[in-house]
């Protein structure tokens, strides 16, 4: 469910039998109610009465998205009187009745629709069908780069800095604010010329892009950044990107498009006397960010001394907003350096500053965007007055709920991926795992997403960025080969989260299974696994060897097959023999073995061998060894481990027949 969160509430509909069932698998992975006619007798399915359009009508400004098993044409005709805009229409996506393609129609971008079509497609089997040009360019779209960063859209041409993308012209972005994450996971030859680094404009720089967006000696010389540098007119920029808190305001006549984001940086540091109404609170801000050039969607949340967290006023304007309340005790405000400290309200609260210190401590900044301004209510009746401060923090708010996304991504082809791994790789802002694995899923990665590929061992530092990232709010998927939680990352995230005092919901938290390297080598062999098995690893990195002797031990006396993970590294080379050693204590020496080495990838090798024999075939950390049980035969090139569907062998009665009583395994 956490993986189509965005979308909801989401909305299937069909009209035939064969759309509904096409649908029907969606409900449960999404989350979704399907409709259907009410002539349609379908399961799980939700009717309507009278006409679709109707229908489509009234839940139109209830759902976030719809997914239409339909003609295109006709979901075109239905949905065409209740277009609005692309910032508040939902998404639409259409599937058609054979399953094979699903189209992005309508807010591919800031509705989504792309993105759900992405994930309805790995869900399916089926091809997306994507004609933005953005995607087509491999990049993320210039109205949703900053989505996954909590970013506001500010004032601008988006329409106009789109097409600049659209037809390869070169973009200049200002980056003054908010991660810079987005900017190191483009495609080569992307459009973006990065300008200046973060710093904050001055006001003659806000009035002179205002009035001369086009003219560049109003900013910094670039940094030549592209070959050939900015002589080039084929290479000079032709629309700009602003990603700063600063308000601007373009020219509407200006033939030189340019868009701002806004990122959630600024903590508005407020102290009011009881009673003071939410109107005089929110002029306050408004005034204080007009005054200064700053964007009040760039603001990440009021702070502001504890004893106020029932102010109604506050709670009012925080709730209106959608901007948290951070309250402080006194004592935390009072050990903060301020620039106005008052004695007045030291007496009064306990601390000299509530404004300004609570700002400043809120953005973990040492120091003022705007030192604090006092607004008084000019009426009589409510009085109240108001002081507001505000501090820039260094990293910005992205007021999302972060999410985990524990993946295991089977042996190494795409196609033994489950449906719902690759959608949740597919859904995350950031993938992260081992960059062998990482190669292996490429295909399933797309434009704008955040990549980090780290070396095998760095297994810690990779659960601990993902932590990191997910705490911050980002969708963070962790992959591991195999299953995740055999030998994977799943386990060590969630030892990592529990040490950190995790509440086991915020970050959210989902695992994806995957085939592990026991069931895929065991697949590439026959049946070696019919019966009792357990799979040990020979890595006594994190397992003391007495601990894994023991256990090879248990396993040979107790005649599991056994699957041996890890069996040897180019410096750890003597574990494997031992095993052998202790295994030939209980085992025919003509016990089977089978070592599949790298299954399912393009280097993948199979030996049958056996266990007297094991050690001469090449034998490496990409290889699974599976050992046989008392009764594990071969026939040909396959390895079978009987169930006993056959009867078995019994030392004391001979061959017996299978009991008839029992239940048939599945
Ligand atoms: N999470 C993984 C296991 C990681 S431990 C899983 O569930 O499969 C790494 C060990 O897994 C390797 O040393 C090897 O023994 C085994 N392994 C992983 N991928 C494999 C593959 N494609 N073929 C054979 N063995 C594999």
């Amino acid at each position: 469910m956490l993986l189509f969160q965005d979308f909801q509430p989401l909305a299937l509909v069909a009209t035939t039998p064969t759309g509904a069932q096409r649908l029907q698998p969606l409900c449960q992975t999404s989350g979704a109610s399907l409709w259907v006619p009410e002539s349609l007798n379908i399961e799980q399915a939700q009717n309507y009465t009278g006409s679709l359009k109707d229908h489509i009508a009234s839940l139109w400004h209830h759902h976030r998205a719809f997914v239409f098993c339909l003609a295109t044409g006709a979901v075109v005709r239905l949905i065409a009187p209740l277009l609005e805009d692309k910032s508040r229409d939902p998404a639409v996506v259409v599937v058609d009745e054979q399953g094979k393609f699903v189209i992005s129609l309508c807010s591919g971008h800031q509705g989504k629709a792309e993105q759900l079509a992405r994930m309805i497609a790995l869900q399916l089997g089926a091809t997306p069908v994507l004609t933005g040009a953005s995607a087509g360019l491999g990049l993320p779209g210039v109205d949703i780069l900053g989505v996954p960063f909590g970013w506001q859209r500010g004032e601008g041409d988006w329409t106009g800095v789109s097409a600049a993308v659209a037809r390869g012209e070169r973009v200049e972005v200002m980056q003054e604010a908010g991660s810079t994450l987005w900017q190191h996971h483009l495609p080569q030859g992307h459009p973006f010329q990065f300008g200046f680094p973060k710093y904050s404009a001055t006001e003659s720089e806000i009035i002179e892009s205002q009035e001369q967006p086009q003219n560049p000696k109003s900013h910094p010389p670039l940094p030549p950044l592209m070959k050939g540098g900015s002589q080039n007119p084929n290479l000079m920029p032709k629309a700009k990107i602003w990603i700063s808190p600063t308000q601007r305001r373009f020219s509407p006549e200006s033939d030189f498009p340019e868009v701002q984001w806004h990122p959630r940086v600024l903590w508005v540091g407020i102290g009011c006397e009881r009673g003071t109404s939410r109107a005089l609170i929110e002029t306050a801000i408004e005034q204080v960010c007009q005054q200064h050039h700053l964007a009040e969607s760039a603001i990440a949340g009021i702070a502001t001394i504890d004893i106020k967290a029932d102010e109604v006023g506050l709670i009012e304007v925080c709730r209106e907003r959608n901007w948290p309340l951070c309250i402080f005790p006194a004592d935390i405000l009072r050990g903060v350096n301020v620039p106005n400290p008052s004695a007045v309200v030291d007496k009064e609260v306990g601390t000299p500053s509530v404004a300004e210190a609570a700002a400043i401590f809120a953005a973990q900044s040492p120091a003022l965007l705007v030192p604090k301004q006092i607004f008084r209510s000019p009426r009589q009746n409510p009085q109240g007055a108001v002081t507001v401060a505000i501090a820039q923090s260094e990293r910005e708010y992205t007021g999302r709920t972060g999410q985990l996304l524990l993946v295991g991504t089977g042996p190494g082809q795409l196609d033994q991926i489950t449906p719902a791994a690759q959608t949740a790789i597919s859904r995350a802002d950031v993938v992260i795992g081992y960059s062998l694995y990482i190669d292996l899923i490429a295909p399933l990665l797309r434009p704008g997403q955040i990549v980090e590929a780290l070396p095998i061992t760095q297994e810690r530092q990779r659960a601990e960025r993902a932590i990191e990232l997910a705490q911050w709010g980002l969708t963070v998927a962790v992959v591991s080969s195999g299953d995740c939680g055999i030998y994977g990352m799943a386990g060590l995230v969630l030892e990592e989260l529990r040490a950190k005092g995790w509440d086991g919901k915020v970050p959210g938290v989902q695992v994806f299974p995957g085939i592990t390297a026991l069931q895929s080598a065991a697949s590439r062999v026959g049946a070696p696994l019919m019966h009792d098995f357990c799979a040990i690893s020979l890595s006594d990195l994190l397992t003391p060897w007495e601990m894994i002797e023991k256990r090879l031990i248990a396993a040979a006396q107790a005649d599991f097959v056994t699957a041996l993970y890890n069996p040897r590294s180019r410096t750890r080379t003597e574990q494997i023999a031992t095993a052998r050693a202790i295994f030939l204590k209980y085992r025919k020496p003509m016990t089977p073995v089978a070592l599949v080495r790298s299954a399912y990838r393009q280097d993948e090798q199979i030996t049958l061998t056996t266990l007297e024999k094991l050690l001469d075939a090449p034998i490496d950390m990409l290889t699974t060894v599976l050992i046989g049980n008392e009764s594990t035969g071969t026939h040909g090139d396959w390895m079978i481990t009987p169930r006993g569907y056959l009867g078995f062998e019994s030392e004391s009665t001979g061959r017996n027949s299978p009991k008839s009583d029992r239940q048939p395994d599945g």
